[in-house]
Parts: C-alpha cells; sequence; structure tokens
C-alpha cells in the first residue's frame, strides 16, 4: 500500500485505523445476543484507548445507554462527549466508586456513582437526606471477583437492614465475573448462584452480571442489562472459538528505511538477532513508544506486501525491524506501509506474541499515533 492521502499521513510513523462501523456492528450483535437484556457499553479508558470523543457517539445512536466509565474524570469527559453529540441525558454509571467530596460533582453532572460498599451507600444517603431527593446510584456486590463491590459480610447486613438505600434509586444491581471467558471454569455458576440469591434479596434494580464474555455464556447470564466492553472493540469475548464480532483496529507503520545486511551482521539493541544469510531488514516508524509491545522482539509479525514478516532483533522506542528477505525485493521501499494490526493477524494475536491480553494491546497504543476514523457518521 504505497498511496496514503494528506499531509498527516506524510508525517505519521504510525496510522491507527478505527473502523467505526464495526464498532456499531458489534453493539449490534451484542445487543442480539443479549435477547431481552438491554445492553450498556464500558467505555473506560477513554473507549479502551479508541477515543472516547469518536467512540461514544457511534454507540449511542445504537442504542447504547448506561455507559460505563472508571473514573470520574471519565465521566465529565463523557458528558460533554454525549451533550455535544445530543444525548444530553444518557446515562453514565462510574465503576470505581464514591471518593469523598465528589458527590456535588457527580450529581451537578449526571454522573451515577456504582456503590462499593456500606460506606459508600452510608454517604450516598446522606446526601439524599440532605437534599431531600431521592438520588439515583448502582449498587454492585462482590461475588467472587474480589476486587470492588460489597464484601460478603456488607451484603448480608444490607440483606437485613434495606432501609440503608432509603432515598437511593437503583439503576443497577451488579456483580462482576471473573471467568467469564472461560465458559466451563466452575467459578461462573458459583458466581450466578451467588448473585442470584442477592440479588433476589436486595432492594429491587436492573439486575446486571454479564461483561462481553459473559454475554455468550448464555441467557441465564443475562438478567436485565449487560455491559460489554472489550467486544465492541473488536476483542474475541469467546477465545479459542472463532470471534463473534469483527475487528476494529487496523495499524500501519510506515517504512523508515529498507537495508541489505552480511550474515553475521546484528540487528536491534543487544544484537539479539543476528542474520544467519544475507537479509533484508525494514525499519518501521513504530515502536514502544506507541504501544507496540517490546515482549513480541524476535516473536511477532507484521504483514508486507501482503506476506508476513518476522520481527527481527528487540523492538525499540521510537521503531521496529523486520526480516523482509522472503518477500520480492521491488515490494518494499521506504514511504510504504505494512500491517501491525489487521484482519488476519488482529489484536488478540498480537496479544497472544506478547503475552499479554488485548484489552491491554489496545489501552496501550499511544497517542504519538495518528487515529483515521472510517464510518460512523449519523
Ligand atoms: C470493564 C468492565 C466491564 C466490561 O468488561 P469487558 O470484558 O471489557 O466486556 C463490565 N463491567 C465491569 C464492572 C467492568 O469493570
Amino acid at each position: 500500500m504505497r498511496a496514503e492521502a494528506g499531509p498527516l499521513a506524510a508525517r505519521a510513523g504510525g496510522i491507527l485505523h478505527i473502523d467505526l462501523d464495526a464498532i456499531a456492528a458489534n453493539y449490534r450483535r451484542l445487543a442480539r445476543e443479549a435477547g431481552a437484556a438491554a445492553c450498556g457499553a464500558a467505555i473506560k479508558a477513554d473507549a479502551y484507548g479508541l477515543g472516547m470523543d469518536r467512540v461514544a457517539p457511534v454507540l449511542a445512536r445504537e442504542g447504547a445507554d448506561p455507559f460505563f466509565v472508571a473514573t470520574i474524570d471519565e465521566g465529565l469527559a463523557l458528558r460533554h462527549v454525549l451533550t455535544e453529540a445530543g444525548f444530553p441525558h444518557a446515562g453514565i454509571q462510574v465503576l470505581n466508586g464514591l471518593p469523598p467530596d465528589t458527590g456535588e460533582t457527580l450529581l451537578a453532572h449526571g454522573l451515577t456513582p456504582v456503590l462499593n460498599s456500606l460506606a459508600d451507600i452510608d454517604a450516598w444517603r446522606a446526601r439524599a437526606r440532605e437534599r431531600d431527593e431521592k438520588l439515583p446510584a448502582a449498587l454492585h456486590v462482590d461475588t467472587g471477583m474480589s476486587r470492588l463491590g460489597l464484601p460478603d459480610d456488607e451484603t448480608a447486613r444490607l440483606i437485613r437492614e434495606p432501609e440503608r438505600l432509603k432515598g437511593i434509586g437503583l439503576t443497577a444491581v451488579m456483580s462482576h465475573l471473573a471467568c467469564a471467558d472461560e465458559p466451563d471454569h466452575a467459578e461462573n455458576s458459583a458466581q450466578l448462584a451467588r448473585f442470584r440469591t442477592a440479588a433476589q434479596r436486595l432492594p429491587a434494580g436492573p439486575r446486571s452480571l454479564a461483561n462481553s464474555s459473559g454475554v455468550f455464556l448464555g441467557r441465564a447470564y443475562h438478567f436485565d442489562l449487560v455491559r460489554p466492553g472489550a467486544a465492541l472493540y473488536g476483542i474475541n469475548p469467546t477465545p479459542g472459538r472463532p470471534s463473534p464480532v469483527r475487528p476494529v483496529v487496523r495499524l500501519r507503520g510506515r517504512v523508515l528505511q529498507v537495508r541489505q545486511i552480511d550474515r553475521y551482521r546484528g540487528v536491534g539493541y543487544g544484537s539479539t538477532y543476528r542474520a544467519s544469510r544475507p537479509t533484508r531488514v525494514a525499519t518501521v516508524g513504530v515502536g514502544y513508544g506507541d504501544g507496540y509491545p517490546i515482549a513480541v522482539s524476535n516473536r511477532g509479525v507484521a504483514v508486507a506486501a501482503g506476506r508476513r514478516v518476522p520481527v527481527a532483533g528487540r523492538v525499540s522506542m521510537d521503531s521496529l525491524t523486520l526480516d523482509i528477505t522472503d518477500i520480492p525485493h521491488d515490494s518494499l521501499a521506504p514511504g510504504d506501509f505494512v500491517d501491525l494490526l489487521d484482519d488476519t493477524h488482529d489484536v488478540d494475536a498480537l496479544a497472544a506474541e506478547a503475552g499479554t491480553i488485548g484489552y491491554e494491546i489496545l489501552t496501550g497504543l499511544g497517542a504519538r499515533l495518528h487515529r483515521s476514523y472510517h464510518g460512523g457518521d449519523g
């Protein structure tokens, strides 16, 4: 792919193409799988690194509601984006709880806290009393993840003392699955049973358990609301099986130089790659400073001129090197682009080469990459 339009592309070391139509299609796929349950969208960490300002309006137009962010700052940014896009009243739930002295900010911007402890509940109830109005909140009960949410003893206490929720309008009663991407894991049904029991005994509110992978565990896991994130952005929610969702990103890196080296010559820091034959090396302007993982040094692959070529040597901050000896000599020149992520070598594949997960790859893609959005218009 030699031609790339526009001066931006001419300056970029790497271009991240983001297919907003694929995100919309993935939302529809998840909403269909969720059947009668409502389908929200996790959009924390800047829409998993893909740009909340562009992604959120697309999801809102597809009917996503509520949105889930991790922090209040993310919620404030999202409220601005959704208001500008014509969705000023979309629900925004803040997963990481209720820090002290943040209540007025939450209320002023229509952000709903997810209450993770009895202390959170008591603080929110006190604020409701103070303002003499009913305040919305979601309630998170821990059923086995041991990360966020009311621990068992606090859940039991809340069941005995439901008046603690007086003045609070529950927008969700939620829990989070630890092992949903392993459908045969015994923890899934254990968490399901604990969630059912707790939700039955707690004051009523829309019940929500499933993340992306949870949506594919079957109807029992759907309840009233599902909360997918990763699958919207093209990460396979059913690892080991064909992906039900479409890839969303394509990462292209610019070839800076091509050189021929002799046998025995080293490539990159530490000379960890040694040419075993006369070798052609292409240097590409994307490195770990762009979120391309150093862990794929001497392990990763790129797609150049339609062929897979190996990463040779250690990934640098601003560049990486490829062994392109096996592709035709005239097929790659400085200024050309190679694919570091594409439909045939997607974010899950790169993550596997790096010994990590697609989530970390996506959220790590750096600000230096030029972002090019496709589709998604009204
Ligand atoms: C991140 C998150 C989700 C979305 O999870 P995915 O695996 O990305 O679908 C849902 N619920 C909670 C509580 C989360 O933290």
